[in-house]
């Protein structure tokens, strides 16, 4: 990669995090701590990077009129450049995330605005100046943002920018289908995965097996494993596992982000894959020593949207 902007295409959502500790009591109260946090995998990804040195990062994605503000401003603050475009219909994408004592998280998804990115939305001039492109996987899973990827997939490559590709859930890429996925990723230089969805990719339920045989497609394959680290692969072959820092886990939420966003700003500045997933591993232990997916502000007050009342 060089060094230049980095373009992330992807989603903005609120989430809602509420931790608990005893087993959810169904049908009644279970007493959690929840806050509203600014997230989405994509913008998630791009202010993990800005955070970690790159220092030119510009987010594609769409949310609701309501709240444009507020995520501007949010993104703003973590030294990101928004380019945000105003749904009219739907509202941003909103996630409660059930965090339980392990800092295991389950999700509930409304997409809104998010799959709601189109072509419409697309100028190759958001490539001007751009030195990696990265698609989070969560457009993906609507025909408008599929054909939105495959337009700013085919002027990356006219442009000699590279590419990488978050699939972001297995739930989403279970219903979209594998060879579905793979014929909008043709072309795709670098694949984050994580295990999950490794396995899912390939049919294989060694991660190693999965890396090497994803990097046969996707040259440069990264498979994050949680608190084992992630596997490198490259081109057919393994070329180095990296472990990941013992920490205490609270909140396991946007791990995978702030592992690619590090990831990212580490290859732009020159670093090698393994000397990258170095950098993904400190970011994605940080990640998970806090609540939410996005990485500190400092002097910050906890955000909340002006709507939320
Ligand atoms: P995702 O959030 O996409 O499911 P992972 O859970 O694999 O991704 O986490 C991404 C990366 O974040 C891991 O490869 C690891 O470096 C770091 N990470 C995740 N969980 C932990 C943990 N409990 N302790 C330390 N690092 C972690």
């Amino acid at each position: 990669m060089n060094k230049g902007a980095l373009l992330v295409i992807g989603d903005v959502a609120t989430d809602v995090v509420a931790r608990y500790s005893t087993p959810l009591a169904h049908g009644t109260d279970t007493a959690a701590r929840i806050r509203l946090l600014p997230g989405g995998a994509g913008a998630n990804v791009a202010c993990w990077a800005a955070q970690r040195g790159c220092h030119d990062v510009r987010l594609l994605a769409r949310v609701g009129r309501a709240d444009l503000r507020w995520h501007g401003d949010q993104l703003r603050a973590s030294e990101v450049r928004p380019l945000l475009v105003p749904d009219d219909t739907a509202a941003t994408a909103t996630v409660i995330a059930l965090v339980d004592s392990t800092a295991e998280r389950t999700f509930l998804t409304d997409s809104g605005a998010a799959p709601r990115l189109s072509p419409d939305d697309w100028t190759p001039s958001l490539l001007d100046g751009v030195a990696h492109l990265h698609l989070s996987g969560y457009p993906l899973f609507a025909a408008s943002g599929r054909r939105l990827a495959r337009l700013a997939l085919t002027a990356a490559h006219a442009r000699g920018t590279t590419v990488s590709v978050d699939p972001a859930s297995t739930g989403f890429l279970q219903v979209l289908g594998v060879n579905t996925l793979f014929s909008i990723l043709d072309g795709v230089d670098v694949l984050v995965p994580n295990a999950h969805e490794a396995r899912l990719l390939t049919g294989r339920s060694d991660p190693g097996d999965a890396a090497v045989a994803l990097s046969r497609r996707f040259p440069l394959t990264v498979v994050t494993l949680g608190a084992q680290g992630v596997l490198v692969a490259e081109s057919g072959s393994l070329t180095g596992s990296v472990p990941a820092p013992s920490v205490d886990a609270v909140d396991s939420t946007g791990a995978g982000d702030a592992f690619t966003g590090a990831f990212l700003a580490a290859r732009l500045a020159g670093a090698d894959p393994l000397t990258a997933s170095t950098a993904g591993c400190t970011a994605g232990a940080l990640a998970v020593t806090r609540v939410g997916g996005r990485p500190a502000l400092p002097g910050q007050p906890g955000p909340m949207p002006p709507h939320a009342g």
